[in-house]
């Protein structure tokens, strides 16, 4: 990395050098449920005052930043985005693109345009901002794959990205992905010369296996497990991810793997019993501590690999 290297934040650039501990995959306005047939488990996020708090609370636990990879499909907010940094004082960095099929919006015309046309409007939106506020994405995503192999119209839009990616440099991710679909989505990115290392696949809990991980790993992108606290509770299998994420450090991937919450749906707020985006600092960072993962691989998972991703190295 450059020592000039800059992001995008909702707020405008900044030296990549102060992102600080970061969230790389979550979402702060989000509406999952916005047309009916889709997700339908809770309410939006709608309430400026309580997001205020959500995430000033993983600030008040030494967090820099946050990620918001929001997509239109998903309710992405620019404008409030911008004002909640403002007021909280967190870097947010904003996402862009399409999420996935069952969401993709009829007037989007997803699977009747050219690839070569949606990534021209990825690009004017990465350099010209979202909407008529000038608000400019720092990373392209999150987007996917509905189900366990990628469909036609997801597969223009990773394409879309790839081009987008490639022409302003953008870091691509999360991909979601449930399983064995990530392989299949970074054939895609690889076949249209994306930086591979500038990728991160999300959801890695979702396929927890070692042999699966290794082989995502050989491919050069990031991984995330990006659902920590969404299985509180669940300690047999806690358990089982914090001795795969000390396995792969073990192995030497402690700069490949990112960590985070994904938060997206409104039980997982604190306000409503959630962990919010404090799970990490509150409680699995200490876990990872206690069962032998060292300070500094953690320092490594979420300061420098987040940056790394979004500005290159
Ligand atoms: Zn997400």
């Amino acid at each position: 990395m450059g020592a000039d290297a800059t992001v995008m934040t909702v707020l405008g650039p900044i030296p990549a050098d102060r992102l600080g501990f970061t969230l790389p995959h979550e979402h702060i306005y989000c509406r999952l449920q916005q047309a009916d047939y889709r997700y339908t488990g809770g309410d939006q996020f709608d309430d400026d005052d309580v997001m205020a708090s959500e995430v000033s609370a993983f600030a008040e636990r030494g967090g820099a930043t946050i990620f918001d990879l929001s997509v239109p499909d998903n309710g992405r907010s620019p404008e409030r985005l911008r004002a909640l940094s403002e007021r909280t004082g967190v870097h947010i960095v904003m996402g862009c693109g399409w999420y996935r099929e069952n969401y993709y919006l009829p007037e989007e015309r997803i699977d009747r345009r050219p690839v070569g046309d949606l990534a021209e409007e990825l690009v004017r939106e990465i350099t010209e901002g979202a909407g008529g506020a000038g608000i400019r994405p720092g990373v392209i995503g999150e987007i996917g794959a509905e189900k366990t192999w990628v469909s036609p119209a997801e597969e223009r839009v990773l394409r879309a990205a790839a081009r987008a990616h490639r022409e302003t440099g953008l870091a691509v991710g999360a991909l979601h992905a449930v399983g064995p679909a990530a392989p299949e989505q970074l054939t895609i990115l690889e076949e249209e010369d994306v930086d591979m290392s500038r990728v991160a696949v999300a959801h890695c809990e979702s396929y927890p296996h070692l042999r699966y991980l290794l082989g995502l790993l050989e491919r050069d992108v990031y991984i995330m497990f990006d659902n920590c606290g969404q299985y509180r509770g669940m300690g047999e299998f806690e358990d089982r991810i914090i001795d795969l994420i000390r396995e792969l450090i073990d192995r030497g991937f402690a700069d490949r793997l990112m960590l985070s919450h994904d938060v997206c749906k409104f039980g997982q707020l604190r306000i409503h019993g959630g962990t919010g985006f404090v799970y990490l600092p509150e409680t699995f960072l200490p876990a990872l501590l206690e069962r032998g993962v060292d300070a500094s691989a953690i320092e490594t998972m979420t300061h420098d690999n987040p940056r790394r991703w979004l500005a290159g190295i």
